[in-house]
């Protein structure tokens, strides 16, 4: 018997693991699939958003400035990556500056500590690369560009460490009410749990449903992105919007926290969840709304194109509540859900303590995370670290310059990790310009030998995604 299963292992449910994983409590977290991040965790634009834009009668709203400021703590806490850009919010006609005012009151009420309206050529001295046709921006410096996955995967290990169960291809399919506790039921396996926590991203409201009563419908809304060659230098500084509709914030065009540019994303409703498909006739539309603001940027140095799907619901605010005895919905989590995930967690905690559930404080507990990132080593303390440890010798990832001794380290951190993909979210490897063309085979064989399991059941990503079929000559060592 669980104290709490948590089923969905996105930054919400990973967030609320970590917090949980401080008390003296048997939780479980659940995912349908082979890693933590592989949801919307995983494919968003990774910004901090300053909180300008949600409505302050939402969640969304209320959670935003308190969220940015905790994934900035947990930048250092948990040695995330991590740029304090800015955003700027730019405007070509008076509409825009209307837009723009509406928002710098919606700021202050959020409780936006810093923010300035920017003349035109304040906005160009700040970004010379932006269209001449902007004529001010809202400037939001208390914003910037995360990890997402990173974070995502840090409060797994930590609360994996601190005591938490994690089991992965556990796909929930029907959730029982027993006499005083619920039968969590899995394509595989049942938990008994005593407190369930729904954070189960696009498909929250199937698990809310398996409980309660419908109350919010989830539509899956697909984002489009470029991700740029770092070619393109610094063509912007911080985070380039266009003022925002009430379905996106619009195509921006950003810096990533490993100096690439990311454009994008669009928002299209799609019927399926599981569709991460990009089209031509998309991205070519985001590509034109990008020029926009800024016109040189040069799509020709795209090294790849991803998309994300938005947990959009009718219900238009995280839906953040007890729905039935002793079951917290943290449901329907859209943007900003990463930035505001700490708070979410927080948040969730105290409705599960107001259900009843024992909050005794772990004696000791440790919350903290540090990794090893050999190229900010400096240069005259490398030779003493590689003679430490030789692995930090060997480049194997030579676009981002990631060792054998970062990718040993990174499966090694009490997750399971079972594919190429893992790696590169864990420790950079095939991030680069040739995504994992040249580092992948070196990759696999590493993964091979430290987890113990076959080269051919070493995989791309995802469940099913073999690379290898089976050998096509015996081994001729011998002769
Ligand atoms: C295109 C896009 C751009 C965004 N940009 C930003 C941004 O810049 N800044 C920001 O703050 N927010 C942004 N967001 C929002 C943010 O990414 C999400 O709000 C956040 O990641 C949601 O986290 P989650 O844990 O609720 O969901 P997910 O990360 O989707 O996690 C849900 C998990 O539940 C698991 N699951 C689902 N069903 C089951 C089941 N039946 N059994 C077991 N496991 C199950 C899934 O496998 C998944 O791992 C963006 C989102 C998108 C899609």
């Amino acid at each position: 018997m669980f104290d709490v299963v948590i089923i969905g292992a996105g930054i919400v449910g990973c967030a609320t693991a970590y917090e949980l994983s401080k008390y003296d409590l048997d939780v479980l977290l659940l995912d349908k699939e082979n890693d933590v991040s592989l949801g919307a965790s995983r494919a968003n634009t990774a910004i901090v958003h300053g909180g300008y834009d949600p409505d302050p009668n939402t969640l969304m709203g209320k959670y935003n400035v308190e969220g940015a400021k905790r994934c900035i703590e947990l930048v250092e806490t948990l040695d995330i990556e991590f740029k304090k850009s800015g955003s700027l919010i730019v405007a070509f006609d008076d509409d825009d500056l209307k837009t723009l005012d509406k928002y710098y009151e919606r700021g202050l009420i959020n409780g936006v500590e810093q923010m300035e309206i920017l003349d035109a050529e304040e906005v160009h001295q700040r970004e010379p690369n932006l269209s001449k046709d902007i004529i001010a921006a809202l400037w939001i410096p208390e914003s910037g560009v995360i990890n997402p996955w990173e974070l995502t995967i840090a409060f797994a290990e930590v609360a994996v460490r601190e005591g938490v169960k994690l089991s992965l291809n556990q796909n929930v399919i029907n959730i029982e009410k027993q006499d005083d506790h619920y039968l969590v039921i899995t394509e595989t396996d049942q938990f008994e749990a005593k407190y369930v926590v729904n954070a189960a991203g696009v498909y929250s409201d199937k698990i809310h449903n398996m409980v309660a009563e419908p109350a919010f419908k989830i539509n899956p809304t697909r984002g489009q992105y470029f991700l740029l060659d770092r070619a393109n230098g610094e063509v912007v500084k911080s985070v380039i919007f266009p003022c925002p509709t009430p379905l996106t914030k619009g195509i921006l065009v950003s810096p990533t926290i490993h100096d690439n540019i990311l454009v994008g994303p669009d928002a299209q409703a799609i019927p399926d969840a599981e569709d991460t498909s990009t089209t031509r006739e998309v991205l070519d539309q985001v590509g034109e709304e990008a020029k926009k603001s800024v016109p040189s940027l040069d799509l020709r140095t795209n090294i790849r194109n991803y998309s994300g799907i938005r947990a959009n619901s009718d219900y238009n605010d995280f839906f953040v509540k007890i729905s039935a005895p002793n079951f917290l919905d943290l449901a329907a989590i859209k943007s900003p859900g990463l930035t505001c995930a700490p708070v979410i967690a927080t948040e969730g905690i105290k409705l599960l303590k107001d259900e009843g559930l024992d909050l005794k404080e772990k004696e000791e507990w440790d919350g903290t995370r540090k990794i090893v990132r050999f190229k900010e080593i400096p240069v005259e303390e490398r030779a003493k670290f590689i003679k430490k440890n030789p692995e930090y010798g060997r480049v194997i990832c030579r676009c981002e310059h990631i060792t054998e001794g970062e990718i040993v380290a990174a499966l090694h951190r009490g997750l399971p990790v079972v594919s190429l993909d893992a790696v590169k979210r864990r420790a950079g490897a095939g991030m680069g310009r040739c995504q994992g063309g040249f580092c992948g085979p070196r990759v696999q064989e590493i993964i091979a030998r430290e987890t113990g399991i076959s080269p051919l059941d070493v995989l791309q990503n995802r469940s099913g995604s073999y690379i290898l079929i089976g050998e096509t000559k015996e081994d001729s060592s011998d002769n």
